[in-house]
């Protein structure tokens, strides 16, 4: 007997589903032509490259045979090339590694240039009725909320209990089907935003309708903002103009450069922050002096890195000897590499 879910999914989808080209095949080449240029691709605007896919090239031995340059002209217009040189050098391994057929098991189909799980497990289902689950985004979607599954779908574990729960609603008489009905609901009814729970299939089974949760799932693990630092430089200034600086041995951003005492400070901004004297107080007990100026907030982009940077200038009766300080001119500063972001503002000064 299958799940209930999975019976009332299929009774659904015999009545519903769009009628779209491939779904009348059984073409292990057309369905996986369409799966690929539907990946980032809206159906209206697929179906265009589909026709003219499988026209051009109508069977896997026409597309291996043709230039690369012909098919990445053929793919003209939708973008992510990666996607038709796969295509390209996986008709050639076909025909170099399985005679012109396509495999036929998921492992082949699998080890195909550019065909990820989802793909092959659409493929494996649709074209030979292999019980493998195809998890989409559409499918991650669906069972989140249908299971109110607390993990990020694209976390390890996240991934681990959906493609469980897939498999055990999967039809086994029916894998194509069923995997085309999952995506089918989560594209037309289970929609991102505002779901379309009343007309759902399945919303009698649906733990997240069940407790009004539905916009909570599927859960999305927060962000870790690693990328951005704040930072507060301070540069003292005794009564005979020399300053502190210290050389950046650690690993990271610029390391062997040269910079003022550094506070950092948290990311994203607590609430309440202590005075800048109080971090000077506390960081830098023996920088006594009084502050002159803090600077506005710079921004300063590195590759992958958003640094936000102020400038403390603070003048100070006398620069005690440090271990982790050098006392250097302030009219000496250009013999010295600095990081861009702090010869930006000493220019500025
Ligand atoms: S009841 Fe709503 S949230 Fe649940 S599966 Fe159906 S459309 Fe999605």
């Amino acid at each position: 007997m299958p799940h209930p879910i999975t019976a009332a999914l299929l009774t659904w989808y015999s009545a519903k589903a769009r009628n779209l080209p491939w779904r009348d095949s059984k073409n292990p080449y057309f369905i996986w032509l369409s799966e690929v240029i539907l990946q980032q691709t809206r159906v209206d605007q697929g179906l265009k490259y589909y026709h003219h896919f499988t026209e051009t090239y109508p069977t896997v031995l026409h597309l291996a045979k043709a230039s690369e340059d012909e098919v990445l002209r053929s793919w003209q217009g939708l973008g992510y090339y990666s996607r038709a040189r796969n295509l390209h050098a996986a008709a050639q391994q076909i025909v170099s590694s399985h005679h012109g057929q396509f495999p036929t098991s998921y492992e082949a189909i699998r080890n195909l240039k550019g065909v990820g799980d989802y793909t092959a497990a659409a493929v494996a289902s649709i074209a030979f009725s292999l019980p493998y689950p195809a998890v989409d985004g559409n499918v991650n979607r669906v069972i989140s909320r249908l299971f109110c599954v607390d993990q990020d779908p694209l976390s390890t574990q996240g991934k681990a209990r959906i493609k469980a729960l897939s498999s055990e609603l999967l039809s086994l008489e029916r894998p194509g089907t069923f995997n085309q009905a999952m995506m089918e609901l989560g594209a037309t009814v289970c929609k991102p935003r505002n779901p379309l729970c009343d007309q759902c299939p399945v919303n009698m089974f649906c733990e997240a309708y069940r407790l009004r949760t539905t916009e909570r799932y599927p859960v999305k693990k927060a962000k870790a903002d690693s990328q951005t630092l704040r930072m507060l430089y301070i540069i003292p200034e005794d009564s005979e103009g020399f300053t502190y600086l210290r050389r950046r041995s650690e690993k990271g951003i610029w390391q062997g450069l040269y910079e003022f005492p550094l506070i950092h400070l948290p990311w994203p901004p607590p609430q309440s922050e202590p005075p800048p004297a109080e971090l000077l107080q506390e960081h830098f007990p023996s920088l006594d002096g009084t502050i002159l100026r803090i600077s506005e907030e710079y921004t300063h982009l590195l590759s992958h890195r958003k640094l936000l940077i102020r400038f403390l200038q603070l003048k100070v009766e006398t620069l005690n000897e440090s271990p982790d300080f050098i006392q250097v001119a302030l009219s000496d500063l250009n013999q010295f590499a600095l990081p861009r972001a702090i010869t930006r503002f000493l220019s500025e000064l």
